[in-house]
C-alpha cells in the first residue's frame, strides 16, 4: 500500500508550478488582472492560467469588495472547487471593508465566509504587489502553509452558522430553487 502523504512535497510543488485562476473578478482590482495575464507581465510563466469553470481552478481571486449578492456566489464558488484550493484576496475591502466600511452593502470581512490564505495591501493593489502576492502563496502552497481549505473543512460549522447568520438558513436551496428551477423539480421526481 503506497503512503501518498510521502509524496506531498512533489504534489505540493507541482500544484505550485501550474496554478489555474478562476475567472471571477468581484471589484476594481479586476482592472489590474489584464496586464497581468498579458505581456507586460505575464503571469503565464509562472504556470498561471485563467480558468473558465468554478469546477477546476486551484487559485480564487478575490478582487476587491464583496457584496452580500455577490458573497453567495463566491460561497458557491469556492465550495464546487476541489481540494486542494487557495484564496487570495486583494485590498483592503476585502479584508475591512476599505472605503465601503460604513457601506450598509458591503461585506466587512471575507474571512470570515471563506478562508483567505493571503491578503494584499493596497487601493487599488498595483501589478507588482499582485504579483508579490501571487509569490507569497506560492512558497506557501509549496511548504504546505496554505492550508484555508483544511481550515475551512476542519470549522465548516462556524463558517456556516456565520453565513446562516448573513443568509438566513437554507439559503444554498433558495439560491439553486431561483437559478435551477428544473434541477430542483427533477431531484424532486427522483
Ligand atoms: S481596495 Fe480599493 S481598489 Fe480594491 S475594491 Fe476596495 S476600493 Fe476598489
Amino acid at each position: 500500500m503506497v503512503d501518498w502523504r510521502l509524496f506531498e512535497p512533489l504534489f505540493n510543488y507541482a500544484r505550485k508550478k501550474s496554478l489555474w485562476i478562476v475567472s471571477f473578478c468581484t471589484g476594481c482590482g479586476g482592472i489590474e488582472m489584464p496586464p497581468l495575464m498579458t505581456s507586460r507581465y505575464d503571469l503565464e510563466r509562472f504556470g498561471m492560467i485563467p480558468d473558465p469553470s468554478p469546477r477546476q481552478y486551484d487559485l480564487f481571486l478575490i478582487t476587491g469588495y464583496v457584496t452580500p449578492k455577490t458573497l453567495k456566489r463566491i460561497i458557491i464558488t469556492y465550495e464546487m472547487a476541489p481540494d486542494p484550493k487557495y484564496v487570495l484576496a486583494h485590498g483592503s475591502c476585502p479584508l475591512n471593508g476599505g472605503i465601503y466600511w460604513d457601506a450598509y452593502n458591503a461585506i466587512k470581512h471575507l474571512d470570515k465566509y471563506i478562508p483567505v490564505d493571503v491578503v494584499i495591501a493596497g487601493c487599488m493593489p498595483r501589478p507588482e504587489a499582485v504579483m508579490d502576492g501571487i509569490q507569497k502563496i506560492m512558497e506557501m502552497i509549496e511548504n504546505g502553509t496554505a492550508d484555508g481549505w483544511k481550515r475551512y473543512k476542519e470549522n465548516y460549522e462556524w463558517y456556516k452558522k456565520n453565513q446562516d447568520e448573513l443568509f438566513g438558513e437554507g439559503w444554498r436551496e433558495r439560491e439553486a430553487r431561483r437559478w435551477i428551477p428544473w434541477l430542483v423539480d427533477k431531484k424532486k421526481e427522483e
